[in-house]
């Protein structure tokens, strides 16, 4: 198969270290940082990350840090290329289908060198669009995408189809509002993250999909995936008026949809996936199990998320929990150890409402990140009696996106004792068969 098909680039300078003055040691370690979550948690996908800069020196520095913390990610998914971003392709043969480039909050154009450049190539069209698209003053920390014209070269020859251009923190006292380092620290961290969060989204914009691997890997896109997808953080957004697709818009076939064969044909499955249904109900493993025993309860009347719910739904969550408490008891009948909770995401994840009743162990290999873990033990699971109550008083259950999502990055806790140095997921998981193994 043609490798240059099939994996998507994303082409970036060093974010701040050319022009804010930001200490490039520091700034490898958060930008690399950066790219290892992200990578990690998007595993499936063939990314690659090309990180593009004159400078050997800067390229050195990154270098060092990506294979110190790099751990089983391959090679190509980040790379280090001495060169010019807008000439990937006809220098170095890399396609990159989004570039990122600085600017500041006036996002002007020519404020630094490939702005520069981009405004020679294009003329003022570009930034004519990106003014149209996001008419406000841009904020420190934030992505702007924007699509390069089809008829140009840098569509055309280079294979650029989006430039995404962030406002990236400054120190330099003679450029625009300065920062400490502290405050710069966070806001690169806060940068990265935006431009990741940006190329993750449109790279799965409909129109993208194609030239992913999506496709061929539907059954290994983990749950998970899907989720922190379709709630990748409004901070990194990108204004209404924006014509990109977002991926919540995805259509009945897609792959958010997994769970709408299960509630329209439960028949069709084994017994290894579907563990009960009824006429109004169905019942089944999750497919990347969190714990010894993570299973989903799914109305199997159409309902997308808890977001839908109302006060006349209170029967149906009522009879959730009650399928749930049964299969707790069976599963208690195999394994009296186990004790449960059964609850909900507060951001929606795969269409279709569903509980999770999950075994409180989770001990489990598809226990990967810290997003699993914090979606699971931290208040981004809310428990059935929880939402029960909520709907009693409210009528409805809306919740905080960006309050819950950040959520997902809380350091790593231990859900049942105050055990401090748990830094890393390797020592949660040891930490986790203690307590097992004590129980
Ligand atoms: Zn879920
Ligand atoms: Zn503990």
């Amino acid at each position: 198969m043609n490798e240059q098909k099939r994996v998507v680039g994303l082409g970036f300078p060093s974010i701040s270290t050319n022009f804010g003055d930001f200490p490039i040691d520091i700034a490898a370690e958060i930008g690399c940082e950066a790219i290892k979550e992200f990578l990690k948690l998007h595993k499936e996908f063939d990314f690659k990350l090309i990180l593009t800069e004159q400078d050997s020196k800067v390229l050195n520095v990154f270098e060092l840090k990506w294979k110190e913390i790099k751990d089983d990610l391959e090679d190509f998914k980040f790379q280090t290329k001495k060169g010019n971003l807008l000439q990937l392709k006809s220098d170095l043969r890399i396609e990159c289908r989004f570039i990122v480039v600085e600017t500041t909050w006036r996002m002007k154009p020519g404020t630094n060198q490939l702005s520069k450049q981009i405004f020679d190539a294009l003329g003022s069209k570009l930034h004519e669009e990106l003014k149209r698209l996001y008419p406000k003053p841009g904020i420190v920390g934030e992505a702007y995408p924007v699509k390069v014209p089809k008829d140009s070269d840098l569509h055309k020859s280079e294979g650029i189809e989006q430039i995404i251009f962030v406002v990236s923190p400054n120190m330099n006292p003679s450029r625009p509002d300065p920062v400490s380092l502290e405050k710069a620290k966070e806001l690169l961290k806060k940068t990265y993250d935006s431009i990741l969060n940006a190329f993750w989204e449109l790279t799965n914009g409909q129109e993208y999909r194609s030239i992913t691997t999506i496709k061929d890997n539907v059954q290994e896109v983990s749950a998970f995936d899907i989720l922190m997808k379709s709630a990748s953080k409004p901070s990194s957004k990108i204004s209404p008026e924006s014509s990109r697709r977002t991926p919540s818009k995805v259509g009945s076939g897609g792959w958010n949809n997994v769970l709408l064969p299960y509630c329209q044909k439960p028949e069709m499955f084994p017994k290894s996936e579907v563990y009960y249904y009824d006429n109004e109900f169905v019942i089944i493993f999750d497919k990347y199990p969190k714990a010894k025993n993570h299973l989903l309860v799914i109305p199997r009347k159409q309902i997308d998320n808890i977001g839908e719910l109302k006060k006349q739904n209170l029967e149906l969550v009522r009879a959730l929990k009650e399928k749930g408490q049964w299969v707790i008891e069976k599963m208690k009948q195999e394994n009296p150890k186990l004790f449960f909770r059964m609850g909900f995401h507060a951001v929606p994840s795969l269409r279709q409402l569903h509980m999770h009743v999950i075994s409180q162990d989770f001990i489990s290999p598809s226990l990967k990140n810290k997003k699993h873990w914090n979606s699971f033990t931290t208040e981004f699971f809310i428990d059935v009696e929880e939402i029960e109550r909520i709907l009693e008083k409210q009528g409805e259950v809306k919740f905080n996106k960006a309050y819950y999502e950040d959520l997902l990055k809380s350091p790593l806790k231990c859900h049942l004792c105050d055990a401090k140095s748990i830094k890393f997921i390797p020592d949660l998981k040891k930490h986790l068969e203690e307590h097992w193994n004590e129980s």
